[in-house]
């Protein structure tokens, strides 16, 4: 990296230090109580702009999981970690300590990260703040239907790995996010509201990140946009970027129009308890959509059951015996017998395409085990896919959610949007090293192309997956019946369909 940019970069893209950072809680920051959003700022003479109206480099809107990782992944690096970053977000769990009392049950609220995620975070120094707390790495996966015609068992013997992905609270997450960033000098300000409306000013000049602190006069904010709070305060920012979920407001104002359909399904999830502790991620497509149990630490597993909206609403409103009678039914023998592997002659069938067997192919089907109670509350959220036609615009960008959602089938949702915060990241640190404007509509169309093809890609997938295991028909159920003997006994298949789930390879293909 060129010193000297560096240097210059450090004296003078944001020399604004915050001194107190406002925090308050929800309802305050919407209403108009004393407690200003408004940041503090060191030599505030110098730096407070025309009607005091305090601007960034990087404004992102939702400080989410994915907001938060790109915060943390502009503060590990050098020519990114002196931006001036605001963090606008009304969710009080911003910034708050993560209160977690040794043997409370998780949170029903979890993400299966990806080993690619695990990596990302490795990268950025959060990691070391989620194995602080509790989080269950997995490295077996059994995969079956109702039909019991087929399964597929995964391991991570298969490809040489030591774990498939894993199971962590949302909330430890970001808060591990959170606590990476508290831990550098990176000069973050917190606005805790929301953003309402955003106005992008006329473009005067395109000379680099220092331009938005040269003068103090309204012709240098040329290019920028300006942001209206809900608390009533002005914000102007280089480059604004939408981290603000599935309904973002910024691609509403932007005018981002979206591709999608709901799937007239919701997931109930839940924290259950078993007798013992469970180490296996488990799936089972059921008429009404898969049930997948993921280990959480402990005797404790998370569910995500997809139903259609009645059934969710029964399964939520149901006595915890008869929820988890339910349960059982739905891991077991409910709709249909238990696979056996010789369907399709123990996969002999196949022999010629097995290549070297991976270590699962011979494992033998598994009932999950028994569930004994409900740990948590249950909930239920309706499922839908959502891809924003358009990730950029001169000082515009989508990140996670804000720029498509998936069906959960996969748990590869927030990893997509991690994809997205780390891609972004990196190739606004590429523009600033040949003094590119970080707002320039070529920079951010770099990073759209780079990350929709990957997002297109996992979003047919798993739209693919759900509308196979959708349908009750003979025919098709022995051809899903043969994808599972293919994916349990074909080792490049089952090895490509590893490395794409867990974030390493682009697309699936025989290796
Ligand atoms: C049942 C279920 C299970 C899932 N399991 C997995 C899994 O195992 N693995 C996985 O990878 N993914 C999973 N997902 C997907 C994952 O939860 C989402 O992809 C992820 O939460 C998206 O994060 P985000 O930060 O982009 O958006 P959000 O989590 O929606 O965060 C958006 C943030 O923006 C803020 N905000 C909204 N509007 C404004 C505004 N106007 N101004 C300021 N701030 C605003 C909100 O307060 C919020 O903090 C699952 C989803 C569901 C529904």
């Amino acid at each position: 990296m060129n010193r000297f940019i560096a240097r210059k970069l450090a004296r003078n893209v944001s020399g604004l230090k915050v001194l107190r950072k406002t925090f308050c809680t929800d309802a305050a920051a919407k209403g108009s109580s004393s407690i200003s959003a408004k940041p503090l700022h060191e030599h505030e003479e110098n730096q407070v702009f025309e009607n005091d109206v305090p601007q960034c480099d990087i404004a992102i809107i939702g400080g989410g999981m994915v907001g938060m990782a790109l915060a943390s992944s502009l503060a590990s690096m050098p020519l990114t970690k002196h931006l001036n970053v605001a963090i606008v977000d009304s969710n009080p769990a911003l910034g708050s300590k993560l209160d977690i009392k040794k043997g409370d049950p998780p949170d029903p609220r979890v993400s299966t990260v990806t080993p690619a995620t695990i990596s990302l975070f490795k990268d950025i120094g959060a990691w070391q703040y989620v194995e602080q707390h509790r989080h269950a790495y997995f490295n077996r996966m059994q995969v079956w239907d109702y039909t019991g015609l087929g399964y597929t068992r995964y391991d991570a013997r298969d490809v040489n790995k030591e774990v498939l992905g894993c199971v962590v609270e949302n909330k430890v997450l970001h808060s591990s996010l959170f606590s990476c960033i508290q831990d550098t000098d990176f000069q973050k300000t917190i606005y805790p509201c929301r953003l309402s409306s955003m106005t992008l000013q006329p473009s005067m000049s395109s000379t680099g990140v220092n331009s938005s602190l040269e003068g103090t006069n309204i012709h240098s904010r040329g290019g920028l946009a300006k942001l209206e709070l809900s608390d009533g305060n002005s914000l102007y920012a280089k480059l604004v970027v939408g981290a603000d979920g599935a309904k973002s407001r910024v691609r509403e104002l932007v005018g981002f129009k979206t591709t999608g359909w709901k799937y007239s399904q919701n997931a109930v999830i839940c924290t259950i308890e078993h007798r013992e502790e469970n180490q296996c991620a488990w799936q089972r497509f059921l008429p009404s959509g898969p049930i997948a149990i993921l280990p959480m630490g402990d005797k404790f597993s998370n569910v995500v059951w997809t139903m259609n909206p009645k059934e969710a609403s029964e399964c939520t409103s149901m006595s915890e015996e008869e929820f988890v009678k339910a349960l059982n039914h739905a891991l077991d023998y409910g709709y249909g017998p238990h696979p056996k592997s010789g369907f399709l002659g123990n996969g002999d069938i196949l022999s010629w395409l097995k290549g070297n067997a991976t270590i699962s192919a011979n494992e033998c089907f598994e009932v999950p085990p028994e569930v004994v109670k409900l740990a948590s509350g249950r909930m239920a959220f309706p499922l839908s896919l959502m891809h924003a036609n358009d990730y950029a615009s001169k000082s515009v960008v989508l990140i996670g959610d804000a720029a498509h959602t998936v069906h959960p089938l996969a748990g590869q949702g927030v990893n997509l949007g991690f994809g997205d915060a780390f891609s972004l990241s990196k190739i606004i640190s590429e523009g600033i090293a040949v003094g590119t404007d970080i707002g320039e509509l070529s920079l951010l169309k770099k990073y759209e192309l780079e990350r929709k093809s990957a997002n297109i890609m996992m979003m047919a997938v798993l739209d693919g997956i759900q509308k196979a295991y959708s349908v009750d028909f003979g025919p098709l159920n022995v051809l899903r019946a043969a994808a599972f003997h293919g994916a349990h006994y074909i080792s490049p298949l089952k090895k490509s369909i590893i490395s794409y789930a867990s974030g390493e390879q682009r697309l699936p293909f025989f290796s």
